[in-house]
């Protein structure tokens, strides 16, 4: 048999992305699966129950990451990986992150069922907390498994409830033994929606991603003088909150001020006391900042800095901004990207050579080995949100390309 002509099960990959939706699905179409909570843990147990039928190798480290591996013939070569993650945004989508989990999935069980032998081991990975809402910040788990991060100042992050993800790890029963360590890598592919409007735009349905922008997260804690709403003058108020929206704005304003393909976000906030008849005392808010340029992303965090003090200043409210995530902008390995370019004109499908302004997995395993990603459209361009799609036909297709990547370097 000529393994060229092989092609994923598009019907499977759609039903096996449907029994992952029920899962957390929320009543609007979309998904709430936060990383460590049951319904996370359920759609893990999914996850193993369909390793073990094509009879993987399973294993779970110490971050919760879960590993399964189908091995080669040569063992001690550097193996092939790829996957993603399962947990979602609240109200987030079916796809982001479960399409390259189930993508791979489907390559092997393809593989599988045409007993196909590749010359090194390939193997599959749900990454732990990959979106960062629960547990800050993102890529949690391949991030320490890329010794990016300590694994016991990972248990120690805390939620807004106060809980640690050591103990929800535990919690949910997927606190391995294996050591989150990484090991060579060959190839990594991460087969992925591409959570913006460009594919679409152009009409192309492969992204051949070169890299992904930096990002940089901020908390920003600003604090005023909690008073009656009726008795306290207005000129006799230092308001947190009305001080924070000023720091918004100056936020969003911040890429037009800068320029570079820099964008900017405040996504997250919380008020204190939160009370109509109350002048607000505390307000938390985060700040997001993408570039492909690593100089400019924090020459606009210094420009922030600045323009909060003046705003602190002329409010009376004290701010503090404290940097938890600073991540340099990836540039994936030349040689596999053309090899998602060409596999993808080779299947009949057009392609585009991009960059991804999401963050994904790929960036901290490609500080191990040689990685890249593949793009299927979004449609409408929407993601991390309920209406997030990309039609069966693209799904299939990226999935198409992701099988042919993972055999031509698991031969190699
Ligand atoms: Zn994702």
């Amino acid at each position: 048999m000529n393994f060229r002509d092989l092609r994923i099960n598009g019907q499977r990959l759609k039903s096996t992305i449907e029994e992952l939706a029920q899962i957390g699905g929320t009543p609007g179409g979309g998904m709430h699966r936060l990383a460590l909570t049951d319904a996370d843990q359920k759609a893990r147990d999914l996850f193993v129950r369909w390793l073990g039928e094509i009879h993987l190798e399973i294993t779970i480290d110490e971050m919760g990451n879960i590993f399964g591996r189908k091995p080669g013939e040569k063992v001690d070569l550097p193996m092939v990986l790829s996957g993603s993650h399962l947990d979602t945004q609240p109200f987030g989508g079916r796809f982001d992150g479960i399409l390259g989990v189930t993508g791979a999935l489907e390559a092997l069980r393809v593989m599988r069922e045409n007993r196909m032998e590749t010359r090194r081991t390939v193997t599959i990975v749900n990454w732990t907390d990959e979106e960062g809402t629960r547990f800050s910040p993102a890529m949690l788990g391949s991030g320490v498994w890329a010794g990016r991060f300590d694994r016991d100042w990972a248990y120690s992050r805390q939620d807004v409830q106060g809980k640690k993800f050591g103990e929800e790890l535990e919690r949910i029963g997927y606190r391995g033994r294996a050591p989150a360590r990484k090991w060579p890598v060959h190839a990594y592919f991460e087969y992925h929606i591409e959570q913006g409007p460009v594919l679409e735009r152009i009409g192309k349905r492969i992204g051949a991603p070169k890299g992904i922008l930096g990002i940089r997260w901020y908390d920003v804690w600003v604090e005023g003088k909690a008073n009656q709403a009726g008795p306290t003058p207005m000129d006799a108020r230092n308001d947190a909150l009305v001080a924070a929206a000023e720091m918004v704005l100056r936020v969003n304003e911040l890429p037009g001020k800068m320029g570079g393909n820099m964008v900017a976000t405040v996504g997250e906030i919380q008020n204190s006391p939160n009370s109509r008849n109350i002048i607000p005392d505390r307000v938390r808010f985060t700040v997001d900042i993408r570039s492909w340029d690593d100089n400019l992303k924090k020459e606009g965090a210094e420009e922030l800095e600045k323009e909060f003090a003046a705003i602190s200043k002329r409010r009376g409210c004290p701010v503090r901004m404290e940097l938890i995530w600073d991540i340099r902008h990836t540039v994936f390995d030349p040689s596999l990207v053309r090899r998602v370019e060409k596999t993808a004109r080779e299947l009949g499908y057009s392609d585009h050579s991009m960059v991804s302004g999401a963050g994904h997995d790929a960036a901290y395993v490609n500080e191990v080995g040689p990685t890249a990603m593949i793009f299927v459209p979004s449609i409408g361009g929407r993601s991390h949100v309920e209406v997030e799609n990309t039609s069966w036909e693209d799904c299939e297709a990226g999935a198409n390309v992701l099988f042919h990547c993972l055999l031509q370097s698991a031969n190699e």
